[in-house]
């Protein structure tokens, strides 16, 4: 059966902050570009993202680009592409600066520039003392941030379909990325989109966690697409579990409350963190607070009936600074955990947070695979950047406020990339005559068969089996049981059906959809973390409990297809400055 096809020179999945800018790029230089989003693309999840943006500006204290370089190498425990960091560090304050000039309104310092706070992992000179590095519009830098961006492409023209699900990447023989298959929610009709150039900017996928910060939409829906179509998934062990989620309901409590002065105790009232990072305490890297949070929980040191989570105090820097910088912290705290943190400690515990992992790319935002012997090849017509993508500048941690950073330098990196690529494109390239196929025979199994899975129940299993299997603390044990219920999960997804064909809801349709894309994330997770026989940022193992570089300093490959993992190099060599020598992570 065919489809309905339309034509554009470049497609971007994702109307977020990372495929905003791009789009704005491509928009600007007059290219035929539409964005696809499943919400309004001001409700994509960077609206909540509050602490700030990295750029070593240097507005409250001396600050430094290669100082900023060298806490995301450390923060990255050594797995991040230096030639990647290099390239997004030194663009950081030029970043800012071009956002400032778009309208963002930044909070400001008493001379007139941007305001800056700390942030976990920001140091000045290669960790000696802590600096004010994030930019931030109170709590609610990521919410000024995509408005501000929108409202730029509104003025450039860019097309928008909303509530429309990008399905299936279609590639030609020669493998080239040449359109997506995607769904109009509202009227359930299935489309082509053909083009020269596909850009993938479809976020997080925290929602493969029972407990995430994640919004419900973050179901890994590029990283399901490109697993799909034969490209590899990077390094999807790393997970970073965010210290301050709120006890009991996930949602997050920004690191720029410790950055304002918070302070972690727990049951004995002990602000813990001088044992565990007595340089920087409560602002050192967010695996390092989220494991010491564990250990202190694990050690009967939690707070509460059942001794589950830490508190985080902020109320001695007073009633009127929390009103005023942390609005939208004060807010969360009542509504989610009952207390006002004007006069109470907020009840928190480690929350999941960020993908490091995602789809390889370069820092030119090309999707890149390996092919015969190297490990790196241009997968044409095929892009991607923010959450989704790894080029990988986080490695095995990421560094608080460098995701919007990511966002906006890489967007750019790579609508730039696009542009240039479609300049020399000539015509559309013809369409393989089974290019929908796939997505049809999808949807047909989901109305068509009988005495199958329910999708919510295989949903909650998987979510249930990664939280267990595949968080905070691991072990081998732990992680190959996790493996074989995550096969065991993937087996029934492969089995889901809508169960009342009767009334197929478009959202029952969806929701079984993206569970398709939750589980390649699942298997991608659980495989990977299983192999990995050390402890690396965010992937802390009880049985191997070090860093172990001779073996383990190399990324991740996860094939869908066949379960297999293969390894590349990590880019050690950086574009123009030295290499950054591995060393202990200590804070
Ligand atoms: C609570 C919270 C606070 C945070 N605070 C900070 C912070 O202070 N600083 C910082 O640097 N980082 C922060 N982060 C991380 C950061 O916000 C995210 O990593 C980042 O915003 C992701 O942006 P994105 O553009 O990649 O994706 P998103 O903003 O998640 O956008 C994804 C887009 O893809 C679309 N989409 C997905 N699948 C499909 C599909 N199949 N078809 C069509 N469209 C699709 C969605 O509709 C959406 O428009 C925070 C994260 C959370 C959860």
């Amino acid at each position: 059966m065919s489809l309905p096809v339309r034509r554009f020179d470049a497609v971007i999945v994702g109307g977020g902050g990372a495929g905003l800018r791009a789009a704005l790029q491509l928009s600007k230089a007059g290219l035929n570009t539409v964005v696809l989003s499943k919400v309004f693309p001001t409700r994509s999840h960077t609206v909540a993202a509050q602490g700030g943006i990295s750029a070593s500006l240097g507005n409250v204290q001396e600050d430094r680009w290669d100082w900023h370089m060298y806490d995301t190498v450390k923060g990255s425990d050594w797995l991040g592409d230096q030639d990647a960091i290099e390239f997004m560090t030194r663009r950081a304050p030029e970043a800012v600066i071009e956002l400032e000039h778009m309208g963002m309104p930044f909070d400001r310092v008493e001379s007139g520039k941007i305001y800056q706070r700390p942030f976990g992992g920001h140091t000045a000179e290669h960790g000696k003392r802590a600096v004010e590095r994030a930019c931030a519009v109170a709590d609610r830098t990521g919410h000024a941030m995509l408005h501000t961006l929108y409202q730029q492409n509104v003025r450039a023209n860019t097309q928008f379909f909303v509530e429309w699900m990008a399905l299936d990447l279609i590639r030609n023989d020669d493998g080239d990325v040449i359109g997506v298959t995607a769904l109009e929610m509202e009227t359930g009709d299935v489309y082509i989109l053909h083009a020269k150039a596909v850009l993938f900017a479809t976020g997080g996928a925290g929602r493969i966690y029972a407990s995430s910060t994640n919004a419900f939409m973050n179901t890994g829906d590029g990283l399901g697409m490109a697993a799909r179509a034969g490209i590899p998934l990077e390094d999807m062990e790393f997970w970073q579990f965010h210290p301050t989620g709120v006890a009991g309901a996930g949602v997050l409590i920004t690191e720029g409350v410790r950055g304002e002065g918070g302070i972690l105790l727990n049951c004995d009232g002990e602000r813990f963190m001088e044992r565990y990072a007595p340089t920087v305490k409560d602002l050192a890297s967010r695996d390092v607070v989220s494991r010491a949070m564990a250990m202190e929980i694990h050690e009967g040191r939690g707070v509460g009936k059942n001794k589950d989570h830490v508190l985080l105090k902020i109320d001695h820097i007073g009633a009127e600074k929390i009103i005023e910088k942390l609005p939208g912290i004060r807010e969360i705290s009542i509504q989610f955990a009952g207390i006002d943190p004007i006069k109470d400690p907020i009840p928190v515990v480690p929350t999941c947070h960020y993908m490091m992992g995602g789809i390889p790319t370069n820092y030119h935002g090309e999707v890149v695979a390996p092919k015969g012997d190297n490990p790196e090849v241009v997968v044409k017509g095929f892009y991607a950047a923010g959450e989704c993508a790894c080029a990988s500048v986080h490695g095995a941690n990421r560094l608080g406020t460098n995701s919007l950073l990511d966002l906006v330098v890489f967007g750019k990196a790579a609508g730039d990339s696009m542009i240039e690529f479609i300049k020399n494109y000539g015509d559309l390239k013809p369409l393989p005559e089974n290019a929908a196929d796939f997505t049809l025979a999808r949807l047909s199994r989901l109305e068509n068969q009988t005495g199958g899975e329910n999708v919510d129940e295989v949903r909650r299993e998987l979510q249930r089996t990664v939280q267990a299997h595949a968080g905070v603390f691991r072990t081998d044990a732990l992680l190959k049981e996790g493996v074989d219920k995550i096969r065991a999960v993937a087996q029934k997804v492969a089995k889901t059906e809508i169960k009342d064909k009767s009334r197929v809801w478009n959202t029952a349709r969806i929701e079984a959809l993206e569970l398709d894309n939750l589980i390649e994330v699942a298997l991608a997770t659980l495989i990977s973390a299983e192999a990995r026989k050390e402890s690396r940022g965010a992937h802390a193992s009880d049985d191997h409990p070090e860093r172990d570089d001779d073996n383990w300093m190399k990324h991740t490959l996860f094939y869908s297809a066949d379960q297999r993992l293969t390894y590349k190099p990590v880019h050690t060599q950086p574009l123009t400055v030295d290499y950054i020598k591995p060393a202990k992570r200590v804070y």
